[in-house]
């Protein structure tokens, strides 16, 4: 059973990930972007860390829909409404129990990702963090480290996309034979589940 101290180091492990990999995402977004994804989540993800600490949410449901929230209010661009919505969908998915099975969250997490289409009007293959996400929610049923694994694949496949969302998709064929920066943090996102689960 997952409770609200995995999901709280899930939001703290993707922070220490994202302020690792920050240089290399806003490197990826640089060609087929304005350059700012790692400093735009490194600002939303530290604002969630800092929050969690302050309100000490104490229901997955409820950690996921804080860190949600702030995400949108604290990171601006496409990025932030989205990545957002992913947990703030996700959140209230689980509801208000105390702890949930990995098949629930998995259920959940579908929900987010459904919201994050809705939202963005992206589908797979489209060149963004759906790319990355939908596989690994795909994969989740075997576990976090089959669902890191295709996120993983997922963003390298973005590579010789041409982007149809975003700014990137501003750049017509010039954004092929590049991997798309929202797909690469998405994999960061679903690989400290594993660090979280550690
Ligand atoms: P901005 O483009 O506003 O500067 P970021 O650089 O933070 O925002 O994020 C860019 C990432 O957001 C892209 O690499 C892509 O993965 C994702 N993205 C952009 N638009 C969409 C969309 N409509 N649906 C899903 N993801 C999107
Ligand atoms: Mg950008
Ligand atoms: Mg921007």
């Amino acid at each position: 059973m997952l409770d609200a101290a995995f999901f709280r180091r899930w939001m703290t492990a993707t922070a220490a990930s994202v302020d690792r990999e920050a240089e290399r995402l806003t490197a990826l977004d640089s060609p087929i972007g304005d350059a700012d994804h790692g400093s735009n989540l490194q600002r939303g993800f530290h604002a969630v860390t800092a929050e969690l600490e302050k309100e000490d949410p104490q229901t997955p449901g409820a950690v996921l829909t804080l860190a949600g929230r702030h995400l949108i209010s604290t990171v601006g661009g496409a990025s932030g409404p989205l990545y957002g919505t992913l947990l703030r969908r996700t959140g209230k998915a689980l509801g208000d129990a105390g702890e949930v099975s990995e098949a629930e969250f998995a259920q959940a997490l579908r929900a987010g990702v459904d919201a994050v289409m809705t939202l963005g009007g992206a589908a797979p293959g489209d060149k963004t963090m759906i790319d990355s996400l939908v596989p690994a929610v795909d994969a989740l049923s075997d576990g976090f480290t089959a669902a890191r694994a295709a996120a993983e694949e997922g963003a390298l496949a973005t590579t010789p996309l041409q982007a149809r969302k975003g700014r990137a998709s501003y750049l017509g064929e010039r954004s092929i034979g590049h991997q798309d920066p929202g797909a690469t943090s998405s994999a960061l996102l679903i690989a400290a589940l594993t660090e979280a689960a550690g």
